[in-house]
């Protein structure tokens, strides 16, 4: 079938992101077509928007359009207990459970041979200078149950140990294999209270 050239370049540009196949690509160019000016307008101008006003903390690497980002600025948030992430999404799922107090960092991956990620990749770098220059009294790893997780989580371990930080990494009820982001916060809040030292 011939398309005209602009929607075609739309289901291509739609096929691009996660998730979305040629056939949901095709059915969301379609509806964008058929959609008033307006509605096109908001999303589109909301697309840019983030990428304009999104950054990165540049304490705990969490996304934020403020930076130090919230968390990291909040008084009542305790700076002495850093829990390390994955990613910006995982913040998101430990907030959920309303158990953590203490602050985050944000490694943006784990370590992954098979996909050529190496520590040096992670902001692995910026934690241990977070844990030098801060009194950091406990470093909680909750990074996914799977085999990246844990060699990552294994790596970080070994790297902190000798400067005399409490390691510990959320523990049971997760499921292997799975992904933290999408573990429901009763779960994750009991994998954070029976956390074990590493
Ligand atoms: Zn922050």
């Amino acid at each position: 079938m011939h398309l005209p050239k602009p929607l075609a370049r739309l289901i291509k540009e739609l096929n691009k992101l996660p998730t979305i196949g040629p056939k949901t690509a095709q059915r969301l160019a379609f509806y964008i077509v058929r959609s008033d000016y307006d509605k096109v307008k908001s999303l589109a101008d909301a697309l840019l928007e983030v990428k304009e006003s999104i950054r990165y903390c540049s304490i705990c690497g969490n996304i934020t359009d403020d930076d130090p980002c919230a968390l990291c600025s909040d008084p009542r948030r305790d700076k002495s207990t850093i829990c390390v992430v994955h990613g910006a999404q995982d913040i998101i799922a430990m907030e959920r459970t309303r158990e953590f107090k203490g602050v985050y960092h944000v490694l943006n991956g784990a370590i992954s041979p098979m996909d050529g990620v190496g520590p040096d990749q992670l902001r692995i770098k910026e934690l241990l200078e977070r844990i030098n220059s801060n009194n950091i009294k406990e470093v909680i790893l909750a990074l996914d149950p799977n085999v990246e997780g844990e060699a990552t989580a294994m790596y970080i371990a070994r790297l902190l140990k000798p400067l005399g930080v409490y390691v510990t990494k959320i523990a049971s009820g997760m499921p292997f294999g799975g992904d933290l982001e999408y573990v429901d916060e009763v779960t994750l809040s009991r994998a954070l209270e029976g956390r074990r030292e590493l």
